[in-house]
């Protein structure tokens, strides 16, 4: 058996401080937490098709 061509959609983003390259080993769910490998940094999965990152919430609490 072959394997699936889904390789296109590849489960990357980018790091919004170092700008590393971050791979997903399962499709994350939003407002997920991930750690850049590179800098430590820690995201919240805010977006899915493409995957985004943003800050988590607790950091910017000037919503209300
Ligand atoms: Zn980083």
């Amino acid at each position: 058996m072959g394997r699936a061509n889904m390789e296109q959609n590849a489960m990357t983003t980018f790091c919004r401080v170092c700008h590393s390259r971050i791979r997903f080993d399962a499709h994350p769910d939003l407002f997920d937490i991930v750690t850049c490998p590179e800098c430590d940094e820690a995201f919240e999965v805010v977006g899915l098709s493409p995957i985004q990152l943003d800050w988590p919430s607790d950091f910017g609490d000037d919503d209300k």
